[in-house]
């Protein structure tokens, strides 16, 4: 696999380790370990970071089974579960998705990051010494990825949620995905700015976590871009429907038939499957009603918006 590593497989799904995460993992140590040290945690405050740093890694990891597990749930196809800069990523495809299962597999993941952060959190209350440092400060970060998460804007969870309400309530997803698209933009610029207004001031730490949330911001960036011209590909495929551009004239013979139902990706399927110029359109009963040319699908699919 390009650009990564492949280090396990779980219930069909690839699990991804992307470079981008050993870069920020690396980054992580650096900026957390002076903090261990501040704490007096342990003779070695680098061997505590990366101790800390693993086991966020583990909490991102079980933030992203939870998504997987919810996923595969609802029946749904899991290619890929990706730990990257951002975090984490679990790919979910499948034709009969449904808002509300959108809902609950992207509101999962949060909710586990939570939980772990307040068990992390109640475990350093009742320790001391350098793991009370460690289980003090992954409570807390995992709180912080359960909340950050929450943003609205894709690609982060709170902007599936989002996506998931507006597809709701209007039975559009690619309104879902525009508006919480361009909220994503804006949260990356957000940070953006704030990674800026951290190198104005005095802190000592400012610089790293100013690379930290600018890296952060990018990513979001081009998450937020990715999902808004993902979205316009899937409106743009579900316009076709194959009823609207039938011609209403007998086909040439020999044409090869498909069913006059077929719409959106089923229907590009099906021709995919048959190549040809001309299909015959047939009903369920297997009567031909019309002629679809396949040059009619390829304006409309141009020319839809
Ligand atoms: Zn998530």
């Amino acid at each position: 696999m390009a650009g990564g590593w492949r280090v396990m497989r779980i219930a069909g799904a690839d699990v991804v380790v992307r470079p981008s995460l050993v870069i920020v993992g690396v980054i992580l140590v650096i900026v957390f370990a002076p903090q261990f040290d501040d704490m007096g945690a342990g003779p070695n405050p680098y061997l505590t970071a990366v101790v800390f740093v693993l086991s966020l890694f583990v909490s991102v990891f079980l933030h992203e089974l939870a998504h997987l597990a919810a996923a595969r749930w609802f029946g749904m196809t899991v290619p890929l579960v990706q730990l990257h800069l951002l975090g984490g990523e679990t790919q979910i495809e499948g034709d009969s998705r449904h808002p509300w299962q959108e809902l609950v597999t992207s509101i999962v993941g949060p909710l586990s990051s939570f939980v772990l952060g307040i068990v992390a959190l109640w475990g350093a209350a009742a320790s001391d010494g350098t793991l009370r440092a460690v289980l003090w400060s992954l409570g807390f970060i995992n709180i912080l990825i359960a909340l950050f998460n929450l943003l609205p804007g894709l690609p982060l969870d709170g902007g599936r949620v989002l996506r998931a309400l507006i597809w709701a309530l209007t039975g559009s997803e690619a309104t879902g995905v525009r508006v919480a698209g361009w909220i994503g933009r804006l949260a990356a610029v957000g940070l953006a700015a704030w990674s800026l207004w951290l190198t104005t001031t005095a802190d000592p730490f400012a610089l790293g976590r100013a690379l930290l949330i600018l890296a952060v911001a990018l990513f979001l960036w081009q998450g937020a871009t990715q999902a808004l011209r993902h979205g316009v590909y899937v409106a743009r495929i579900g316009s076709l429907v194959a009823a609207e551009l039938m011609r209403h004239e007998p086909p040439p013979p020999g044409a090869v038939p498909i069913s006059v139902d077929l719409r959106g990706r089923d229907l590009l399927l099906a021709m995919a499957e048959n190549p040809a110029e001309v299909y015959a359109l047939v009903d369920a009963r297997g009567a031909v009603v019309g002629t679809l040319d396949a040059s009619a699908v390829d304006r409309a699919y141009r020319e839809a918006r």
